[in-house]
C-alpha cells in the first residue's frame, strides 16, 4: 500500500513500510485465552481496534462506555472475529458506575485481568475561551476517570490474589504543550505521571502499569470537532509525518496486546510511542509562529 509521494530520491522506499495486513495476530494464538480485558471507550476508534486484537487472541472483552450505539458497534466488531464480548454502560466520571461496571464484568466473565484506559474527551479551543464545564469534563474523563478505573481494578486484583495489567492511552502532545488543547494535554500529562507512580506502587502486587502513545491513527469514528482540524482529511496528513504514512489501527492493537501480555512480564512504568517519529523535531528551526486564536475558530 506504500505510495510514491514524490519525496526523497527516486528508487528509494517512500517512507516506513506498511505493516502486515489486518487479520493477522502478532502473538501466539490463545495468548489471552481465559483472560478478561476491559476497555473503556471500546466501542469506537482505537478502543474498538484494540478490542478486536485482544479478542483475536482469545480474550473475553468488556466494552465500557456510555452510548448504546457504540456498544453495538464494539460487540459487532469483536463478534466478527469470533470473539466474545459484553458491553456495560458506564460514565467513568462516576466512581459508583465504575464499580458497577467491574461488578457486571465479574458476574459475566470473572475477574478482569487487563484494563485499557482508552476513553477520552477532547475538542479544540483557545485556552481563554475554555469554559469551566469544558475544562472539568475533559479532566474528569481523562485524569480522574483513568485513576478511578485503575484504583478499582487494582483493589480487585489484590483482593482476588491475581496479577493484572493496565494500559493507559496517552497523546504525544502531553510533552511540549498543545495549543488549543490545554485541557487534554494537562489531563494526559497527569495520566503519564500516574503510569509511573502506580507502576512502582503496584509492582509488588503483580500489577503492571504501562502507557501507549499513538501518533495519528485515522478511523471512521473521529468526532466532527476533531475532523474540523484536518480539512484535507486524516489520510492526507502523511505529509507531516517522517514515516510518510499515518498509522493503521490494527498495528496499534498489536502493540496493546504485546504490552499487556505475559511476554512483557518485566515491562512496567513504560510509555511506548507508536507514531512514525511524528513527535520528533524536523530540523533546527521551528515553523513561523501563528497564535492559536488565529488557527481555530472561537467557540460560542
Ligand atoms: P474516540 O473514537 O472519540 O473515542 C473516545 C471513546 O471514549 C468513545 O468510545 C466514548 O464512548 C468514550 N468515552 C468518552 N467519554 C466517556 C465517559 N465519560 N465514560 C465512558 N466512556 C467515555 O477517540 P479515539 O480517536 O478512538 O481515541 C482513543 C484514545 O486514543 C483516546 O484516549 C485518545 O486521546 C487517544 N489518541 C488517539 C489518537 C488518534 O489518532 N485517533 C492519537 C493519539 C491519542 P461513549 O461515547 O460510548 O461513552
Amino acid at each position: 500500500m506504500s505510495a510514491d509521494h514524490g519525496i526523497g530520491d527516486a528508487g528509494r522506499i517512500p517512507g516506513l513500510p506498511e505493516p502486515p495486513v489486518l487479520g493477522q495476530a502478532m502473538l501466539p494464538p490463545g495468548t489471552y485465552q481465559g483472560k478478561v480485558v476491559l476497555i473503556t471507550g471500546g466501542g469506537t476508534g482505537l478502543g474498538k481496534a484494540m478490542a478486536v486484537e485482544f479478542a483475536r487472541l482469545g480474550a473475553s472483552i468488556v466494552i465500557a462506555s456510555r452510548d448504546p450505539a457504540h456498544h453495538a458497534a464494539g460487540l459487532a466488531a469483536v463478534n466478527a472475529v469470533g470473539g466474545q464480548a459484553i458491553a456495560v454502560g458506564v460514565d467513568i466520571r462516576s466512581t459508583e458506575q465504575i464499580a458497577a461496571a467491574f461488578d457486571a464484568a465479574e458476574q459475566h466473565f470473572g475477574t478482569v485481568d487487563v484494563l485499557v484506559n482508552n476513553a477520552a474527551g477532547n475538542f479544540p479551543v483557545a485556552a481563554e475561551n475554555l469554559s469551566p464545564n469544558g475544562w472539568r469534563a475533559v479532566v474528569d474523563i481523562v485524569l480522574n476517570g483513568d485513576f478511578f478505573c485503575s484504583q478499582e481494578f487494582a483493589r480487585r486484583c489484590v483482593a482476588a490474589g491475581r496479577p493484572g495489567a493496565i494500559l493507559n492511552i496517552l497523546v504525544a502532545y502531553m510533552h511540549g504543550g498543545a495549543p488549543g488543547h490545554a485541557h487534554s494535554a494537562a489531563a494526559k500529562a497527569g495520566v503519564a505521571s500516574l503510569t509511573e507512580t502506580l507502576a512502582v506502587e503496584w509492582a509488588p502486587d503483580g500489577i503492571r502499569v504501562n502507557a501507549l502513545t499513538p501518533g495519528l491513527f485515522p478511523h471512521e469514528d473521529h468526532t466532527q470537532d476533531m475532523r474540523s482540524q484536518r480539512p484535507e482529511g486524516y489520510e492526507a496528513e502523511w505529509k507531516r509525518i517522517p514515516a510518510l504514512r499515518v498509522g493503521r489501527v490494527h498495528e496499534l492493537g498489536w502493540a496493546a496486546t504485546y504490552l499487556c501480555s505475559p511476554y512483557a512480564a518485566y515491562l512496567t512504568g513504560h510509555n511506548f510511542v507508536l507514531d512514525g517519529a511524528e513527535h520528533l523535531r524536523r530540523g533546527l528551526r521551528m515553523p513561523e509562529f501563528v497564535p492559536i486564536r488565529d488557527q481555530i475558530p472561537r467557540r460560542t
